[in-house]
């Protein structure tokens, strides 16, 4: 292949959304949209690039997505920047910086980029929706959260995922439980896999998230974090678990559901798809991070929130036949064989009265315009020729099998139109 076309192809890892594909990410915008603003979230917007700290704090400069996997580029100003590999670190940025009256409740949606190895549902461009709301410890609030996400899947008509939930303790709790977790997986370091056989000391919770076999067996049994939970601690995930039972959202308690960073705290959670290859089937998650603000130069705030990947999200949804392809079809198709300038006129007029609208260009014969008004989808075509100018007229044909062609006063173009597609 030559290089000028390999220059004409999307990155590896990357793809495009064109249309009518498309309409399902408008859709699952618009949706999560109206659900959290219902809520009273609102829509930020922070940039796609960040200094490189926010990340290397926010994150954690011990994890993979930071370690191995960010985009990392110095610009023309000697500046280190990132490209966002996630949504909550920005967003906790941007509170900092603006400081907006609390609780803050903002909801976003963006591309995140990772450099991973391109496979199925893993992109090195992917897309965000989540939500953060900082500002309140109350447990209510992890539950409005939570029930967030969970309604939010359901209305796409996804039934087949299931909510793990956990508690990762705080400051007061987490250490002692470490340590106890610590010496009893350190008599079983055989079992480790290699990755994680030799570093207990530096964060014994990776083991209990390992997807490999050894890690696997030899926390099988391990003590969980919920059962050593301080009272506080203890009193919150109660209140999250009885909220999520009165609110109607079934939830599994998952102690292999950590998060490694000391601004984690209280409240974890994730949503997996039943219809998914385990190794790639959550579809979103989330967590409290009462540490964050502070890590990022802010004042003491609590915060949660959660992200869902749109991708992921579109696979559970092809997975469970949910969500079809189903373009709004165009209202009217004009077809004009006398020189266009009605088609001009008339595709204005009707767009302007609320109407779906569009044409053909380049004075093309009548045939090949009916054509277009087919492959168009529209449900009408309006059609002028010299004898509908002559009389002011023009012609209506249902495009669906529905009724006859009938002619039409000019001035009542839009009416007959809205009439026949019944809008
Ligand atoms: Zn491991
Ligand atoms: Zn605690």
């Amino acid at each position: 292949m030559a290089d000028e076309t390999r220059a004409a192809r999307a990155p590896s890892g990357t793809h495009d959304v064109l249309w009518p594909e498309s309409t399902r990410w408008e859709s699952v915008v618009a949706t999560f949209a109206t659900q959290v603003e219902a809520a009273g979230y609102g829509l930020a917007h922070t940039p796609m690039f960040e200094d490189v700290r926010v990340f290397r704090r926010g994150i954690g400069e011990g994890s993979d997505v930071v370690g191995k996997e960010m985009y990392e580029f110095e610009d023309r100003g000697g500046r280190t920047l990132a490209l966002r590999p996630e949504g909550t670190a920005p967003m906790v940025r941007a509170f900092v910086q603006h400081r907006p009256p609390l609780p803050w409740k903002a909801w976003y949606v963006t591309p995140a980029f990772r450099y991973e190895r391109p496979q199925a549902g893993r992109y090195r461009q992917h897309h965000q929706l989540g939500v953060e709301s900082l500002g309140t410890p109350d447990p209510d609030l992890d539950v409005e959260v939570i029930s967030l996400a969970d309604r939010f899947f359901r209305s796409l008509g996804l039934a087949a995922f299931t909510l793990g939930i956990n508690s990762m303790g705080d400051q007061v709790c987490r250490p002692a439980y470490l340590e106890l977790l610590r010496a009893y997986l350190a008599d079983r370091e055989d079992q480790l896999c290699p990755e994680h056989g030799g570093r207990l000391d530096a964060n014994p919770l990776r083991v209990l998230d390992c997807k490999r076999e050894g890690c696997r067996t030899a926390s099988a049994h391990a003590p969980h974090l919920i059962d050593h939970l301080c009272g506080p601690c203890a009193a919150h995930f109660t209140r999250v678990c009885e909220g999520l039972v009165a609110l109607g959202v079934p939830y599994a308690f998952d102690h292999r559901l950590v998060r490694g960073f000391d601004y984690y705290t209280r409240t974890t959670f994730e949503f997996a798809s039943g219809a998914l290859e385990s190794a790639q089937n959550g579809i979103g998650g989330g967590g409290r991070y009462d540490g964050l603000v502070e890590m990022l130069g802010g004042p003491p705030t609590p915060g949660i929130g959660f992200g869902i990947g749109i991708e992921r999200l579109l696979m559970a949804c092809d997975a469970e036949g949910v969500l079809a392809v189903s373009p709004t079809p165009l209202d009217a198709f004009v077809v004009d064989v006398a020189g266009g300038g009605t088609a001009r006129d008339l595709t204005a007029e009707l767009r302007a009265a609320g109407l779906r609208a569009d044409r053909s260009f380049d004075d093309r014969s009548l045939k090949s315009q009916m054509k277009a008004a087919d492959r168009s989808g529209a449900l009408v075509a309006l059609i002028v020729g010299p004898d509908e100018t002559a009389a002011g007229t023009v012609s209506l044909r249902p495009m669906r099998g529905r009724g006859d062609q009938r002619t039409v006063p000019r001035s009542q173009v839009a009416e007959a139109v809205r009439e026949a597609v019944g809008r």
